[in-house]
């Protein structure tokens, strides 16, 4: 038996916007997946995505990337799709970076951008079964 993917979905508050595109755009591969979100991002993408099934933790800075890392922690989670603001400090920073740790510890799926969610979410990975393909060229390397 083949279970749903578990999608973990996070956005800080200047990549909330970005990350609703996102989930528009590919709400079709995201319809059969199991989606955790914290709070405030979950109830966004919910409006706007009405096809979704997200199951929503708390708000980040109370305890909901804690959770998210606990559900990483016991299995729970195939892979983790969280729009980071680089720019702005947060006070719940601790609790990102502990995220990430965990992210890392149980060596799940784990993207930090829009450029890499995309390559999570599509079929073909960065990487083409032909290495001739493999190659980037000096216009789309800058
Ligand atoms: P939020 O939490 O979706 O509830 O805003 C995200 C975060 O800031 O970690």
């Amino acid at each position: 038996m083949t279970q749903p993917f578990r999608l973990a979905l996070i956005a800080h508050d200047q990549k909330k916007a970005d990350i609703v595109a996102f989930a528009r755009t590919y709400e079709k591969l995201l319809a059969p997946c199991e989606i955790v979100a914290t709070g405030t991002t979950g109830g966004l993408i919910q409006e706007a995505c009405p096809s979704l099934t997200i199951r929503r933790v708390k708000s980040g800075p109370l305890g909901g990337d804690q959770q998210i890392g606990a559900l990483i922690a016991e299995g729970k989670i195939d892979g983790l799709i969280f729009f980071v603001d680089p720019m702005s400090p947060m006070p719940h920073d601790v609790d990102v970076k502990a995220l990430m740790r965990l992210g890392s510890v149980y060596d799940i799926p784990m993207a930090l951008n829009r450029a890499t969610a995309e390559v999570l979410v599509q079929k073909r990975g960065l990487l083409r079964d032909d290495a001739a393909d493999n190659t980037i060229t000096a216009a789309s390397a800058t």
